[in-house]
């Protein structure tokens, strides 16, 4: 067996002569490289996920209570919001990132739209700030005692 080392390899996929360096590694294989390229395996991993997983999406997105993709079988590097139970890519587009260390920076659990409404929901509550019940009954109770004013509260 002559030794001989392999410097191009005919791509299965887009039939291009690329340099090694282009195949991943796969043990086993004859050549000990994949038969197609990074590119094509790239392109079709991307296709895997438009043709399959895309559709499987949306179709769990559109009513997330019929659970049609439950939650141990997401995707990786996708994530379903806590609160609407859509499912989602696991970026900062969709998720807040919250604090940490910018390396290992983790994503809320509601999505954005889902965070922003209840952050409406909150300031709006704090915004109308609720009369303390106990502070209303002594103010009515002073009234008309000497040393408070038309309101119940001291002079
Ligand atoms: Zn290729
Ligand atoms: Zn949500």
């Amino acid at each position: 067996m002559t030794k001989w080392k392999l410097k191009r390899k005919v791509c299965r996929g887009c039939h291009r002569r690329l340099p090694i360096a282009q195949y991943y590694k796969e043990q086993g294989a004859k050549t000990g490289y994949k038969a197609r390229c990074k590119d094509c395996l790239r392109v079709s991993r991307r296709k895997r996920i438009r043709d399959t997983l895309n559709p499987l999406i949306a179709e769990h997105n559109a009513d997330p209570s019929k659970n049609r993709i439950p939650p141990d079988c997401i995707p990786y590097s996708y994530k379903q919001c806590s609160a609407c139970g859509r499912i989602l890519p696991a970026k900062n587009d969709e998720y807040f990132p919250l604090t940490g260390p910018p390396t290992n920076r983790k994503l809320g659990t509601r999505c954005r739209n889902c965070r922003n409404a209840y952050m409406r929901q909150y300031r709006k509550l704090h915004a109308l700030k609720q009369p303390d019940p106990i502070v209303e009954a002594t103010l009515a109770d002073n009234i008309g005692k000497s040393g408070y004013d038309s309101t119940g509260r001291p002079y």
